[in-house]
């Protein structure tokens, strides 16, 4: 996901979660929207390996490389489930990590249920931001990169971090669940700008 313009905070924010190493890894460039790997459900991860945690290294730099604050794997072409995030929610706390297959949990009926109506962006939709409503509150469970089960909830704009990559994952763009107009004007802004980062070009 593409960073926040708004959000300001001027003391050092908590971290949740550990940071990437990052001596390890390299930056590749990010698929575009029209790029099939982006339009459809990936395949889940059966293999926790070395190859997986070097998967979740070149992630993380590409995603730093792009500036963005979440990645999932088919943004670099990779046809499996797995995303990584180093994002700030509403309260100014950064939340850093990966999840490996992850499911969205269904909203909880216990919850007051709010809408966050902030804006949107996507490394695979360069340069285009729209407003979209999106609850306020996620939670996703999968798995870490050993394998082990996982659980990260989120809110404000890290719960929209969570919600729009997994959705990633199943074949989805936030641009997806706009009006048809919307998504058209965000495709416009999309064909009229120029992306800051190495991007895969479409067939
Ligand atoms: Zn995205």
């Amino acid at each position: 996901m593409a960073e926040q313009d708004q959000h300001e905070h001027d003391e050092t924010p908590k971290v949740v979660g550990e940071q990437p190493d990052l001596s390890k890894g390299t930056a590749r460039p990010i698929t575009v929207y029209g790029n099939p790997v982006l339009h459809r459900e990936v395949k889940d991860v059966t293999a926790f390996d070395g190859e997986l945690s070097a998967l979740i290294d070149d992630m993380f730099q590409s995603m730093y490389a792009a500036e963005g604050v979440g990645l999932a794997a088919n943004q670099i072409g990779v046809d499996l489930k797995v995303f990584v995030y180093d994002c700030p929610d509403d309260e100014g706390v950064r939340h850093i990590g990966h999840v490996i297959n992850p499911v969205l949990e269904e909203f909880p009926k216990d919850r007051k249920r709010v809408l966050d109506d902030g804006n949107e962006g996507c490394l695979s939709v360069p340069t285009a931001y729209a407003e979209l409503p999106r609850p306020d509150y996620a939670a996703v469970t999968g798995q870490d990169k050993d394998g082990n089960p996982v659980r990260v909830e989120g809110t404000g704009f890290f719960a929209r971090c969570l919600q729009h990559e997994t959705d990633h994952l199943y074949g989805f763009l936030y641009i997806d669940k706009l009006s048809k107009r919307d998504r058209k004007d965000a495709l416009r802004q999309m064909a009229e700008g120029t992306a800051r980062y190495a991007t895969v070009p479409n067939e």
